[in-house]
């Protein structure tokens, strides 16, 4: 057979996490978190497991109990008019597969895709697998901020989709109001569409606001966007996500997800909608993360380790070159063998593995799981 996508390996994160598991290293590389989700959301699930009539395939769209929920609180937190969860709103298997279904409905062979680098490494291979041509528009060190004068360069009238990530994984950064305004300007009077992959959206710090680009006029009718209740109640398991979308760029996703997974896992959508009504599960994130970040950095203080600015989402990217003057796939290898604590080199979020002599921690973890990788990070096993 010959491969479609040649030059693509396994994902970093099940490599890292494969090799956490095989050194018995803490794993702070793949992104999730070691505690479990809010007691009411997992008894919640308990409940709808085992109710009669939960157990059979949900509606293709999800639940529209589920979607009325969405759609209530999507206007609640970003002041727009509530998403019509008849024609505005799909759930779908993580924002993953979210991604894949907006991409195959819209990407045809030879459009291209802007993203900006370090990117998310499902980007680049699902754009090509369409028969799309990503092109990348490397984001500014050491802020991650983008340069508009590179995107306005880089778009041309085959410029099918911009991708936008906020908050931005792996770096953090948080896009602003006048980020999507400047973008929206950049594509009046064209026929570009954006994915706005917001799956951090509730992790943002020091008292900054997460814009979605639903809030920007100009982006909001040309925009899917997406979540993912799996960061938002620490249930990456669980894989349910969502995508918001005027009408006419739902009805292509639904004609995507219906062939993908045609439907989402039932309890676990009710379950979702009983607790979606509680504000408080999602308003005390920022404060519970920055407290994380804020310990986990104190904590690799004096260590070597030279930490860049953190606005959002639960990484935290750092230079090692006062430990080492090897690569970062070299270092994150050394780390997670030698260290015990497993973390993703930087490289794996650029195409042509650019490598900047950066590694990203997740810092979703329990107290003392922080504590105890801090410890090894201090003095190498
Ligand atoms: N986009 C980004 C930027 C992510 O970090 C992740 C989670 N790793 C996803 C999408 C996928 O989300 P889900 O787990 O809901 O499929
Ligand atoms: N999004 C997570 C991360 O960046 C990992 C998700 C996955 O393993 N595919 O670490």
């Amino acid at each position: 057979l010959v491969s479609k996508l040649p030059d693509v390996g396994t994902s970093i994160f099940a490599v890292m996490s494969q090799l956490a598991a095989e050194c018995g290293a803490i794993n702070l590389a793949q992104g999730f978190p070691d505690y479990d989700p809010p007691q009411v959301l997992t008894e919640a699930l308990a409940r709808h497991a085992t109710t009669p009539g939960h157990q059979q395939y949900a509606p293709m769209p999800g639940l529209l109990r589920l979607r009325e929920q969405i759609s209530r609180k999507t206007a609640l937190l970003y002041g727009v008019t509530p998403p019509d969860p008849d024609t505005e709103i799909t759930v779908t298997s993580g924002a993953t597969e979210a991604l894949y279904a907006v991409l195959a409905a819209v990407v045809r062979p030879g459009d291209e895709v802007l993203v900006f680098e370090p990117a998310y490494d499902l980007y680049g291979p699902a754009i090509r697998l369409q028969g799309g041509v990503p092109v990348y528009v490397p984001l500014r060190l050491p802020d991650f901020r983008p340069d508009w004068d590179l995107v306005a360069a880089a778009l041309t009238p085959r410029t099918r989709l911009v991708l936008l990530n906020t908050p931005h994984n792996p770096s953090g950064a948080v896009l602003t109001a006048d980020d999507l305004r400047t973008l929206g300007r950049l594509l009046e009077n064209t026929a570009t569409l954006v994915l706005s992959d917001e799956v951090y959206e509730h992790m943002v710090f020091d008292g900054r606001q997460h814009r979605s680009a639903r809030q920007e006029p100009t982006l909001a009718e040309r925009s899917f966007v997406l979540s993912s209740f799996g960061k938002t109640y620490h249930a990456t398991g669980w894989k349910v996500g969502y995508c918001v979308a005027p009408p006419q760029l739902t009805a292509e996703v639904r004609r995507v997800h219906q062939f993908i997974t045609f439907a989402v896992s039932t309890p676990t959508q009710h379950a979702l909608a009983d607790i979606l009504a509680d504000t408080s599960l999602y308003t005390t994130l920022p404060g519970f993360y920055q407290r994380k970040r804020d310990q986990f950095a104190a904590l690799l203080h004096a260590t070597g380790f030279e930490l860049l600015p953190t606005q959002g989402a639960y990484f935290q990217l750092a230079r090692y070159q006062q430990l080492s003057t090897t690569d970062d796939v070299t270092f994150a290898r050394y780390l997670t063998r030698e260290a015990g604590v497993a973390v993703v080199p930087v490289s794996a979020f650029y195409h042509d593995g650019r490598d900047h002599g950066l590694i990203r921690f997740c810092f979703a973890k329990r107290d003392e799981t922080l504590v105890a990788a801090a410890t090894r990070l201090r003095s190498p096993r």
